[in-house]
């Protein structure tokens, strides 16, 4: 779970794993039957297909330095424990310690984006005090996507959205939020772009700096695989058949195009270029 750094033009973009977990590939992706899953087992392995036919997640976050401004994109699970997901309860909580270590700590903080409010996306926004829940970014502006608030608020308690009250709702409260529209620039070199279907308001992050070009997947994607298998998702796709058209979009948009794809729950290597063989989509690290 080392840190990963890239540089994209003159930014910066460094990877903090909170927690990696083994999963049965059908149980996350039920379309990914062993029979299905053959013909791309060569170009997984060994980063994205393991030698007991299970996949690696990895739950990081990534920081992202642009204009003297930094900004950390989805703060993982955080403290509290899911009920459901304990495979993802981080082994010890020293999230926030590995992040300081890594020349980040919670304090110089400017900006955070959370690509969508699923629990894996916004668990550090806060950190327990005592019987409380307060911000862990004391002097950061919280960006949430005001599409994406709009929707959640209004549903029933979901089990990928259990932590909202905790995470979100308290930090609205606190005024430090601010409510961004799909395609919110966040510097010259950052801005938003609207990955709808996984949630109604879903977001990438797209970088562009010195002629050079990356996408933070976010959950438009969890695994490298659903390039070359738009329509395989996962059960919290709140819209499958939009999450499917998304990804061929993107596909399209970047295959061939030089452009580094950094999957928010891609394990390590977690980056690589998109490209066309035999006629499909490949992920290629
Ligand atoms: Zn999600």
């Amino acid at each position: 779970m080392q840190n990963i750094t890239w540089t994209i033009g003159d930014v910066r973009i460094t990877r903090i794993v909170e927690v990696e977990a083994q999963l049965p590939f059908e149980e996350f992706l039920p379309q990914a039957n062993p029979e299905a899953l053959a013909p791309h087992a060569e170009w997984l392995r060994p980063h994205f297909l393991n030698e007991d036919g299970t996949l690696t997640i990895s739950v990081h976050a990534l920081l992202v330095e642009s204009a003297g401004q930094r900004i950390i994109v989805d703060t993982c699970v955080g403290e509290k424990p899911i009920e459901g997901f304990e495979i993802l309860n981080p082994a010890s909580y020293d999230f926030l310690d590995r992040l300081a270590a890594a020349g980040f700590p919670r304090e110089s903080i400017a900006t955070l984006l959370c690509t969508h409010l699923h629990f894996g996306h916004v668990g550090w926004n806060t950190m327990r005090d005592g019987d409380r829940w307060v911000p862990t970014f004391p002097n950061a502006r919280y960006l949430f996507g005001r599409t994406e608030w709009d929707h959640w608020r209004s549903e029933e308690e979901a089990p990928f959205t259990s932590t909202l009250a905790d995470t979100v709702t308290c930090v609205i409260d606190a005024g430090l939020a601010d409510l961004v529209e799909t395609d919110h620039k966040l510097t010259d070199e950052v801005r938003l772009e609207a990955t709808p279907g996984h949630t109604p308001g879903h977001v990438s992050v797209h970088i562009e700096s010195g002629g050079e070009h990356a996408v933070i997947t976010g959950d438009m994607t969890h695994h490298p695989v659903q390039w070359a298998e738009p329509t395989w998702g996962i059960s919290a796709d709140v819209d499958p058949a939009g999450a499917s058209e998304t990804r061929r979009r993107l596909a399209r948009e970047h295959a061939d195009s030089g452009t580094l794809v950094i999957g928010t729950h891609y394990p390590t290597p977690t980056a690589g270029h998109l490209r066309t063989r035999n006629g499909g989509c490949r992920f290629e690290v």
